[in-house]
């Protein structure tokens, strides 16, 4: 009942894939903290094995209480199923495991999350032999120019890190589907309460769970959504999904499962081979985080708008990139994709660049300096001496990670306390 996708989206972030616990009638979903399931005899154990039957084997591949997070990510986003893994990054890896083999190449925006473009630059290619052709997706036509025969896949940001850039699906979805590839879409910053890449065309969303689906700064975790949509034995392209699998007697995915293939294959082979599994813990803590995604979207979005007037007009201010800001580059873009609000993550430039930067972090006092985004507290970065120190310059200004620029985590907190921080720190780093 609470699965229907009829009921308005603060119902279903409640109670999508959740039901009081057979067993014993707990409302809220219990944490089966347990490593295995017993088997009811050797037919059960043989039949659980060869995918015959769905059930719970072993916590690495499936675990009931990861399930309830599962079918709830699934059902906000409008996918038909989920793969919960241990962190964003995992999911990342375990989004393009099916599709891609040995000298494969995939399309990656150069507007990613800093650690997304070390995974894809440096250690796909060496572990794997996956190629990132990285292009600028503020140009939909520099995307299709870059697909060879060997591209798999096309990856972007919704809301993009570190902050104000809103991608234009649309006309890459488009581009995507002409070459009969997916369209993977991380929607971290944004959250299926803000867009839902699957409606304009997404073949599958990927999360880091770590950031506003969980909520509160507890919790390490990530999703692979897969909308259901994408014919995977077409062309013969993905032949981990269309062929014979080793592992399963040369079962094949997609002829067996049909739009269920995907997901299937990511829990009995990915999670089973490769092995980042969410702990069940972890994914009680984000179910509970969900039950206020809405509630908490809104305010997060509400408050960086007046953080980011603020800002504007503030004199050690060089510029302000927040989509909600009518002055924007994405303002129109933010206007169709995000009408609910443009999230909570944004950058600015601060006027004496590098040593400025440097001096804000070690100023504020209410917001935290840390790595991380989405947590119901405000939180500060210095992207060129943290998160972007990896890139060379040119890729820091690729990357929007510049010397000047400073990306803010709005949080929950009273929008004049959150203000008030940031003007006194200012006046000393600037001052
Ligand atoms: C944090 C983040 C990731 C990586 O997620 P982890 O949970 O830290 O592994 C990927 N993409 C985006 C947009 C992120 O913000």
């Amino acid at each position: 009942m609470s699965d229907k996708k009829s009921f308005g989206f603060e119902t279903r972030a409640i109670h999508a894939g959740a039901a009081p616990d057979p067993a014993t009638g707990a409302r809220q979903t219990p944490i089966y903290q347990t490593t295995s399931f017993v088997f009811d005899d050797v037919d059960d154990a043989a039949s659980l094995f060869n995918l015959q039957k769905v059930g719970f084997i072993y916590s690495r591949l499936t675990n009931p209480t990861v399930a309830v997070l599962e079918e709830r990510i699934a059902n906000l986003e409008g996918g038909i199923g989920a793969t919960a893994t241990s962190s964003g990054h995992a999911a990342q890896l375990m989004a393009l495991f099916p599709l891609l083999s040995p000298g494969d190449e995939f399309i990656a925006s150069t507007k990613l999350y800093g650690g997304s473009l070390n995974q894809f630059a440096n250690t796909f290619p060496r572990a794997f032999g996956w190629k990132a052709v990285f292009v600028d997706t503020d140009e939909p036509a520099s995307v299709k120019a870059a697909i060879t025969e060997k591209t798999k896949a096309i990856f972007v940001e919704s809301l993009a890190n570190p902050g104000g850039i809103v991608t234009d699906l649309e006309p890459i979805a488009a581009i995507a589907q002409d070459a009969g590839i997916p369209l993977i879409v991380d929607n971290t910053l944004a959250t299926p309460y803000l867009i839902r890449p699957i409606e304009w065309g997404a073949t599958l969303v990927v999360h880091s769970t770590t950031k506003f689906l969980s909520g509160n700064g507890t919790s390490v975790g990530g999703a692979v959504v897969d909308s259901g949509t994408f014919d995977w034995s077409k062309d013969g392209k993905y032949p981990a999904l269309s062929g014979p699998e080793p592992g399963y007697h040369g079962l094949k995915f997609h002829e067996t499962f049909g739009n269920l293939a995907y997901t299937i294959h990511g829990h009995a082979v990915g999670l089973r081979d490769l092995g980042p599994s969410q702990s069940p813990f972890n994914a009680f803590l984000t179910l509970n985080g969900i039950e206020t995604l809405h509630l908490r979207m809104e305010r997060h979005s509400a408050n960086a708008l007046k953080v980011a007037t603020f800002l504007e007009s503030h004199p050690a201010v060089e510029w302000v990139s927040y989509a909600g800001l009518e002055s924007s580059k994405y303002h129109t873009l933010a206007q169709k994709y995000l009408p609910r609000g443009a999230g909570g993550i944004f950058t600015f430039g601060i006027k004496g660049g590098y040593d400025a930067g440097v001096k804000l972090v070690e100023s504020v006092e209410l917001f935290s300096h840390l790595a991380n985004i989405g947590d119901s507290r405000s939180l500060i970065i210095h992207p060129s001496s943290t998160t972007h120190r990896q890139l060379d310059p040119a890729g820091q200004a690729a990357a929007g990670a510049g010397p000047e620029v400073i990306r803010l985590s709005i949080g929950l907190e009273s929008a004049d306390d959150i203000i008030a921080d940031l003007a006194k720190a200012l006046d000393k780093a600037v001052g």
